[in-house]
This record gives C-alpha cells, structure tokens and sequence, in this order.
C-alpha cells in the first residue's frame, strides 16, 4: 500500500516507529508536511498537490496534526476524504475532539462518566459555580490547553475568583471542573487502535503536582484495566468516531471518570511503558480496513 502520514517532523518518535513498521511489512510510506500540501478543489476531481506532484496514489492516510495547525491539517485531512482515501481519524472527528467542550458535551449524553463540569462566561458569582461542582478544591482549565499547562488547582474560593478573573482578563474560556482527589495526582491513558484498548499505562505527577503529564515530568507504568474502565475507554473512542485515539481518565470512588480523548495519541511514552508494539498494530488496523 502507498501510506501517507501527514506530518510536520519526520524525526518525531511517533512518526518513526509508524514509517518503520510500515516498512517492515513492505508498504510504501511518506511523510508529508500538511502545511506544503495545496488543495485543488475542481469539479469532480478533488486533487492534493505537493511539491511537484499530485498525490493521486495513495491508498491510506495517518493524520499527525498538532494542535497549532488544527485548520490546515484537517482541510488536508478532508480532501484525502473527498478523493476516496482511507483516513484512521476523519477530519471531522479530529476537529471535534479538539474542542474540548464539545466533546464533553457531546460524551456526557452518551452516558460517559467524568468530573463535574462547569462552563463558565465568568460571571461574577463564582461561589454558585464553585458550588455546581461541589465545593473547593476546583480545577479550572483553559479549553485551549494541553500537556497540562493552563490546568490549576484551586484551593479557595478566593483563589478560584482570583484564577477566573485572571483568565477572563486575557479573554480566554475556560471550564471548571470537580477535583478528585482520590485520583492522588494520577491517571490513565488507555491507547485505543480499531475500537479496542491495546495498551494502557497509569500516569503519575512528580511529588506534590497533582497533573500527570509526562511533559511535566511525571512517569508511567503498565496498567491492566479493568472492565469498566475498558468500556469506558472503547465507549468514548465509538462515540467521538476516534477507532485511533488515547483515552484519558481518572480513577475515582465511583469508578473511572473520563478526561479527554486524543486523536493524535504520542506512542513514545505508551510503547515504552507497556513494551507493546502499538506502531504495528495501527499499520495492521489500516491493512484490515483497506
Ligand atoms: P491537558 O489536556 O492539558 O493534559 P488535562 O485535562 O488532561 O489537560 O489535565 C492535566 C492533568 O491534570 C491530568 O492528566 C490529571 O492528572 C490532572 N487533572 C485534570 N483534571 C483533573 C480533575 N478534575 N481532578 C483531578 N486531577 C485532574
């Protein structure tokens, strides 16, 4: 098969483990830069064109769009789409889970478990909001946010409205959100590839960070899931259309609540903590789809 994984750096760990094992079992693999593709929407002949060629032979698509160039990537995404090409995200879906909102609106009908959270335009009652969420300590989250930056921890209510009034100065939307506690500063990601869990790692922050992020100097084990965390995880990749996605979720008293789900999911920090082969298993799940 000719694989196209839509990239802005070949030298990323993910990007190299998906060109290895698609090269181990003999497709032919390209990385390209979203960004250098110009789309040429025609009549009944949607074409890419890159560089100096039109890419009119490729048979599957891998979108490694980051955050920063979410439009452009999923412009891309969409006119592989149009010109019959299998994708493992849909433009649309990637698009939805990055609105972090969106998504837990959309996941909470679906009967996911997850914090309570509140959506907030700032109004000047913060103690109403507090309290929708059952009292300090809150989290507040930037939606805009990821690696854990823009994510704070609350202690007061003086300290919630001094965080709200901040974020709301710099006009940024923001959601605050139940903090459990006894997830002890740790949470899991559950790699999903074809709708099932194959690969799951407990996350846990560097004493006294309550964010778990690897990016903020946390490390990670193997986990085995149990099953309603693995439901959890495979009802939240069907509902936002992600058959490739991490999950992330908490463990608490009433069982695993949902954090957010990610349509670009990084393979270095899993595959290193589960030594699972989860670059061949997406490169098996595109052989089955095709
Ligand atoms: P990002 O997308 O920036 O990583 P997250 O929502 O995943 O933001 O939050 C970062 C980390 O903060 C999580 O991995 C988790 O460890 C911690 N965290 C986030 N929300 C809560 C919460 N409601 N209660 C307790 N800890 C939380």
């Amino acid at each position: 098969m000719n694989i196209v994984i839509l990239s802005r750096n070949p030298e990323l760990y993910s990007t190299r483990r998906l060109v290895e094992e698609a090269e181990k079992r003999n497709h032919f693999v390209e990385i390209i830069d979203p960004l250098k593709c110009d789309i040429i929407i025609e009549k009944e002949k949607p074409s890419i064109y890159y560089k100096d060629r039109y890419l009119d032979y490729v048979d599957a698509i891998i979108p490694r769009i980051g955050a920063s160039v979410t439009f452009y990537g999923c412009a891309v995404v969409r006119q592989f789409e149009e010109m019959g090409v299998f994708t493992i995200a849909s433009s649309e879906a990637i698009l939805r889970s990055r609105d972090k909102l969106k998504s837990l609106q959309r996941l909470s009908k679906a009967g996911i478990g997850m914090p309570k959270t509140v959506f907030t335009n700032y109004s000047r009652d913060v103690e109403e909001v507090i309290e929708h969420v059952g009292g300090t300590p809150v989290i507040i989250k930037l939606l805009e946010g990821t690696q854990g930056l823009g994510v704070v921890l609350a202690e007061s209510k003086n300290a919630a409205e001094s965080v709200l009034e901040a974020f709301n100065g710099l006009q940024a939307r923001v959601i605050v959100q139940e903090f459990i506690k006894e997830a002890k500063g740790a949470d899991l990601r559950a790699l999903v590839v074809d709708g099932k869990v194959v690969g799951a790692m407990k996350r846990q922050g560097k004493e006294g960070e309550f964010r778990s992020n690897l990016h903020r100097g946390g490390s990670a084990n193997i986990i085995k899931l149990n099953s309603d965390e693995l439901k959890l995880a495979m009802n939240a990749a069907k509902v936002l259309k992600l058959p490739v996605c991490g999950v992330d979720m908490l463990q608490s008293e009433r069982g695993p609540l949902l954090l957010e789900v990610n349509s670009t999911p990084g393979l270095e920090g899993i595959e290193a903590a589960t030594e699972k082969n989860i670059a061949r298993a997406i490169i098996t799940f595109i052989e089955r789809s095709k």
